[in-house]
């Protein structure tokens, strides 16, 4: 088996898939993708992910990883978050505070149906003001979306966003990774075959694979196929003639979830605890972490790390960073602070190649060409969504051998 692409995505699947596999994973980068820390004056920021899963240390990516005997730790959030509403930091079971005994009685039946039925293509905000129309609510459900998925509730349909919530009470809420995210992506990659490679063409022949070839024209054969690079990359250098209209169709539809993540460093904790702050009164801001109350190395010592992110609202770059900036002083009050570092994850470095609701398969109509990564999210956030598509992908190659 071939797979394109270091990323998370990759080292997971081949992880997983080498117990039935002889593997060759190629990567034209740094292993570890948009998952690995970027050592930065001192602090270990990270090139995409929070040092974070969403569901901890018993979300899907724990399951691969457990799996697989990967060396691993993560401390789950206690609490998973915490919500700063009307300049107070919340805990969610306080949130019902802010509800009258009928916002109380129809939030239930909200929580019901989203852990209990499939949802539709409703998108979530329409579902809220059509359910409940409470404004706190609101804008609790924007800073979350926002914060875990780079999306706002008006673009997310209740089908993809139901199954989010299902999953956070099976399985819990965030976990931090100790060492960051390359702790985790360095471990995958020990032991794989990886060829410091680019992929130029994904070789298809009467709708099935037969191999790759390489920057330098070297081709490599087989007759399975797992892509990491994302659903545009993977059809553009397998060839866009080899797919209907229809699926490029959807390629073209496809949206990116974008955004902005400031790095800052502060000698003042934010935060007492190791979860998430959901901000909701900020203008931008949706959410922050501070990971040095997990694992003080992630910084200096006497320094603490924290990572606000924010969903990318227009094109103007300049006039979103600045708002975020705004929401940073607003969030610290008179704390001392300093910004090391603002990242924008847009332009096919996104935070999500697909926002959640726009995913694809893990099989692709081209035989033993296979998905992997954020373009092939399952069920749930970011790379636990990831693990989880990685899990079907090993029942559907085990149920076809
Ligand atoms: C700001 C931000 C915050 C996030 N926070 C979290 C979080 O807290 N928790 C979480 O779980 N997730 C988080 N995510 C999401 C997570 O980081 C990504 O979903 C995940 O890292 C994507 O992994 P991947 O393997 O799909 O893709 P990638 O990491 O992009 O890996 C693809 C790899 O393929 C290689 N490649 C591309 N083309 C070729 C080619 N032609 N030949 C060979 N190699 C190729 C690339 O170099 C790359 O290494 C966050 C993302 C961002 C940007």
């Amino acid at each position: 088996m071939i797979i394109i692409g270091a990323g998370i995505g990759g080292l997971l699947a081949g992880a997983l898939l080498q117990e039935k596999y002889i593997i060759k994973i190629f990567e034209k980068g740094i292993i570890g993708g948009r998952f690995r820390n970027l050592p930065y004056k001192g602090f270990q920021l990270s090139t995409g992910a929070f040092h974070a899963l969403p569901h901890g240390s018993t979300g899907f990516t724990a399951e691969i990883l457990n799996k697989t005997r990967t060396p691993y730790k993560i401390v789950d959030g206690d609490p998973w978050g915490t919500f700063l509403v009307d300049g107070k930091e919340h805990r969610f079971k306080n949130l019902y505070s802010f509800l009258s005994y009928m916002g109380r009685f129809k939030i239930s039946k909200v929580l019901f149906e989203m852990r209990f039925t499939k949802g539709n293509e409703t998108p979530v905000g329409e579902y809220l003001n059509d359910n409940l129309k409470n404004e706190t609510v609101n804008k609790v459900v924007r800073a979350f979306c926002g914060f875990g998925m780079s999306i706002d509730p008006n673009d997310i349909p209740t089908r993809s966003f139901f199954p989010i919530v299902r999953n956070l009470y099976k399985y819990g809420g965030p976990g931090t990774i100790v060492g960051g995210c390359s702790a985790v992506t360095n471990n995958l990659a020990k032991g794989k075959n990886i060829i410091k490679k680019k992929i130029k063409e994904i070789v298809i022949e009467n709708n099935e694979v037969k191999g790759v070839i390489d920057s330098e024209d070297n081709f490599y054969e087989d007759n399975i196929i797992v892509s990491d690079i994302g659903i545009k990359e993977t059809v553009k250098i397998a060839g866009k003639k080899y797919f209907s209209s229809d699926y490029l169709k959807k390629i073209d539809n496809l949206r990116e979830a974008e955004g902005i993540k400031i790095n800052i460093a502060t000698k003042e904790s934010i935060l007492d605890h190791n979860g998430i702050l959901i901000t909701c009164d900020t203008e931008r801001v949706e959410g922050l972490n501070q990971v040095t109350n997990v694992d003080p190395s992630l910084a200096p010592k006497g320094y603490h790390l924290v990572m606000t992110h924010q969903t990318l609202r227009s094109n103007n770059i300049k006039k979103e960073i600045d708002r975020g900036l705004e929401d940073v002083e607003k969030i610290f009050g008179d704390k001392e602070y300093e910004i090391l570092l603002v990242q924008t994850f847009r332009n096919g470095f996104p935070v999500n190649k697909a926002a959640n609701g726009h995913d694809f398969e893990q099989k692709t109509p081209i035989k033993g060409l296979y998905l992997v990564g954020d373009s092939a999210k399952k069920e749930t956030m970011e790379v636990d969504g990831i693990s989880k598509g990685i899990l079907e992908l090993y029942e559907t190659l085990a149920s076809s051998i």
